[in-house]
């Protein structure tokens, strides 16, 4: 998978201090599949590659990060920059700030999910999840019709997902033409005190003229506050023509798209929000009335580059923690290798290095994690260097070697470190403590060194 193969190249970028064409090339070929493969199109592709390019190269490598980490940095910025997330959060909400009723029309092909997401919608507005800004703006008033009078079956379906999420239903004579029924459902929706109408409409299987000719005089007659273009994650390279096509005919506001509980990787949302330039509001998530949820740029980022895991390490990174040491670290420990005060003063400079003592706990196998929290704990980094100090002055034979500190050896490193002798004893101490742990862990008997440390 990409993560592997990312970890992979990553791993052969260390030890550069900037980005690079030839340092990033492998890299970026490796990103290019993960987008293809994701569904996203191709020109669609090329473009992002391209920026990306244009962002990372030149950038200096900072801090414990190298290379590779600092371009998954790039790759997932831009990839949650383009999918929507430069655009803040209120960029999903509906905009329903309208004189009432505030109309919402829904376009897509057919089977994209337009009716089903006409009910999750309801339910959504009616039930009180609707956001302004951020805040919750209470329940809304919601009326539903069809304008599918192509398929009676249609009408039908929308009348059932009505009452599944109780929400009032218009009915409408196939008879009519959809104009007729919009200008209907308008006046009633008026008279009724409605604060928002949705309008469902048909879709064709494929883009075609008639249909797009259509979905436009409902748009000038409805004059909707929110034109939805709804489309189906599993569409694929696909979703681009189709999002082409409804965007030049319309002018939408959002996209939906649905299916995302399916197995797409959902590069078709890149490709959607690159063509309409408009904000992906909601994602379907199941073909139940609640499977509704806004929508997350960097969520969807992620998934599409199924690099979770990367940018978590990139992000841990960040902070200054060097995985690979903290990594061997640990795995050391695993192994049951002798801990000197060699290993002692690595874990020492690891936990300077990083601001945040939390995330490299986490990382630490919990056992050994519980005993670098006790000798964290009411330390300040003063004391941190001087007990650096203090290891510093020490031969790395005495290091690796502990046992040889007999009490001549202690004055000369107390003296070498400004520190009086009591604070070499204290931090071997500490060393004997946590050597006395390791090797219970060795001998398995964790749950007796959890109880003698109180967890
Ligand atoms: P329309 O032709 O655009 O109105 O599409 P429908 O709303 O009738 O949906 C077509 C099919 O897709 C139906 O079987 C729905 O149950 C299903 N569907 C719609 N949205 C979702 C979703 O988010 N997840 C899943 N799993 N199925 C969905
Ligand atoms: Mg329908």
């Amino acid at each position: 998978n990409l993560t592997q193969r990312l970890s992979r190249v990553v791993k052969t970028m260390r030890g550069e201090a900037r980005l690079t064409e030839s340092n990033t090339q492998q890299m970026l070929r490796e990103v290019r599949m993960a987008l293809l493969e994701a569904d996203v199109a191709l020109p669609v592709v090329r473009d992002f590659i391209a920026r990306v390019k244009e962002r990372a190269l030149g950038q200096e490598v900072v801090g414990s990060l190298n290379p590779g980490q600092a371009l998954v940095g790039v790759v997932h910025k831009e990839l949650t920059a383009l999918m929507g997330g430069d655009l803040g959060a209120e960029a999903s909400e509906l905009s329903l700030a309208a004189q009432p009723p505030a109309v919402i029309l829904m376009a897509g092909l057919q089977g994209a999910g337009k009716t089903t997401t006409t009910g999750k919608l309801a339910k959504w507005l009616s039930d009180g999840h609707h956001t302004q800004g951020g805040r919750k703006t209470g329940k809304k008033k919601v009326l539903v019709v069809s304008a599918d009078v192509y398929r009676p079956a249609a009408i039908d379906q929308l009348k059932a997902v009505a009452a599944q999420v109780k929400v009032d239903f218009l009915p409408s004579d196939p008879s009519q033409t959809p104009e007729d029924i919009a200008r209907g459902a308008l006046d009633h929706a008026r008279r009724h005190f409605y604060d928002v109408l949705i309008v469902d409409t048909a879709g064709r299987l494929g883009i075609d003229e008639a249909m797009m000719r259509e979905i436009r005089s409902l748009y000038d007659l409805l004059n909707p506050v929110e034109t939805l273009f709804v489309v189906d994650a599993m569409q694929g390279q696909d979703a681009v023509n189709v999002a082409k096509a409804f965007a030049d005919a319309l002018p939408l506001t959002g996209v939906v798209m649905t299916k995302l509980d399916g197995d797409a990787r959902g590069g078709a949302a890149l490709s959607v929000r690159h063509v309409t330039g408009k904000p992906l509001k909601f994602v379907g998530v199941s073909e139940k009335m609640d499977g509704l949820e806004p929508f997350h740029p960097e969520r969807m980022a992620q998934r599409v580059l199924g690099m979770g895991d990367i940018v978590s390490l990139v992000e841990q990174a960040q902070r200054n923690i060097d995985i690979a040491e903290a990594e061997k670290f640990a795995k050391k420990i695993k192994s049951g290798d002798k801990f000197d005060l060699n290993d002692f003063r690595d874990q020492l400079q690891q936990v300077k290095k990083m601001g945040d003592m939390g995330s490299l706990l986490q990382k630490l196998p919990a056992q050994f994690a519980a005993a670098a929290g006790q000798l964290q704990s009411g330390q300040a980094e003063k004391q941190l260097r001087r007990t650096e100090g203090i290891l510093n002055s020490m031969t790395p034979q005495e290091r690796a070697k502990p046992e040889l500190l007999k009490a001549s050896r202690k004055r000369r490193i107390a003296a070498g470190a400004g520190v009086p002798v009591q604070e070499v004893n204290r931090l071997l101490n500490q060393y004997q403590q946590m050597a006395g742990m390791m090797k219970q862990m060795k001998k398995g008997g964790m749950a007796k060194m959890m109880r003698a440390m109180g967890g």
